[in-house]
This record gives structure tokens, sequence and C-alpha cells, in this order.
């Protein structure tokens, strides 16, 4: 039939007319964000024991790891940069972290002016907090020293 299309075409259009807005109005309106949402990163120096396996999984060299070894020839973390400019976001150095102290957060608003503000000192960024406990360390990864002091600690 001739003009079916137009009719068709109108079909569509006023269907959304009477659609739910998805439109949100940024920023007076914030997005709820998923939960495994990739935004930037958070390290909890507590818990990172400097062993260089985020760094050695990123595809692209952008984490830098600093460390000295103490009196009992235990690697401490003293610098951790991420060039972040370069990231793929691909998840590499998250997933790999054996005792979760790298993890993404949800920081989306990462523009900035000048391109060396973008990249990341997150030993610099890094505040103590009482909840910097090894408590989420996996069981492989307690010397069972380290074992023996939590239980000291609870009892
Ligand atoms: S997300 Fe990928 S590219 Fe970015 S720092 Fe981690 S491993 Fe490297
Ligand atoms: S993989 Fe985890 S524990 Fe090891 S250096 Fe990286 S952030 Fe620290």
């Amino acid at each position: 039939m001739f003009g079916k299309g137009i009719f068709k075409g109108l079909k569509i259009t006023i269907g959304h007319l009477f659609e739910k807005k998805v439109t949100q109005q940024y920023p007076e309106e914030r997005p709820v964000l998923p939960a495994r949402f990739k935004g930037s990163f958070d390290l909890n120096v507590a818990k990172c024991i400097a062993c260089g396996l985020c760094s050695n999984a990123c595809p692209n060299h952008v984490i830098k790891i600093e460390s000295v070894k103490d009196e009992n020839n235990k690697k401490k973390l003293t610098g951790y940069k991420m060039l972040a400019e370069q990231c793929l976001y691909c998840g590499f150095c998250v997933e790999v972290c054996p005792t979760k102290a790298l993890q993404w957060n949800h920081d989306y608003e990462r523009a900035k002016f000048f391109r060396d503000e973008v990249n990341l000192d997150l030993y610099a960024k890094y505040t103590p907090s009482p909840d910097d406990d090894k408590k989420d360390i996996p069981e492989k990864n307690v010397k069972p020293e380290e074992k023996q002091d939590e239980s000291a600690k609870a009892s």
C-alpha cells in the first residue's frame, strides 16, 4: 500500500512518546552504578604484600611498584604509581591480586585538564583506617605465625 511506511514510522515514534524517560540530568542526578563498575583504583596499602603480581600481569606496563625489605627479609611497599592514561581497563591487575589489596572503585569523574593529572599515586592517596586488618587474605596467603597472632588476639 502506498504510504504504509509513514504509518509504520509514526507508530514507533508515538510508542516512544509514552515510554518511561531514561535521560538523567547529570550532574544534578547521579547514576546508580552496578557493583562491578570499573571506575578508578583503590589500594589498601596495609593488605599489599608488594608481590608485584599486578605489575607483571599488566599488559601495558601501567603499574610501577617500589618496595624495600625489612629486618625479617619481608617486602614492604614504599610506592605504588599507575600511569592510568595507558590503562586498558582489562582488570587483570585486580583479578590477580592475592590479598585483594587492589580494587576497582566507582570514581568515574576522571577527566582532567592536564594528562599528568590522570595518573595515580595510590601509595600517597592511601589513608589508613581501623578496618585495615588482614581478614580478607585467603588462608593460603597467611603465614603460620600470622595465624597464631590472629588466634592470640581472638582469645
Ligand atoms: S586494568 Fe589492565 S591495563 Fe589497567 S592497570 Fe590493570 S592490568 Fe594494567
Ligand atoms: S598484586 Fe596485590 S598484593 Fe601484590 S603488589 Fe599488587 S596490589 Fe600488592
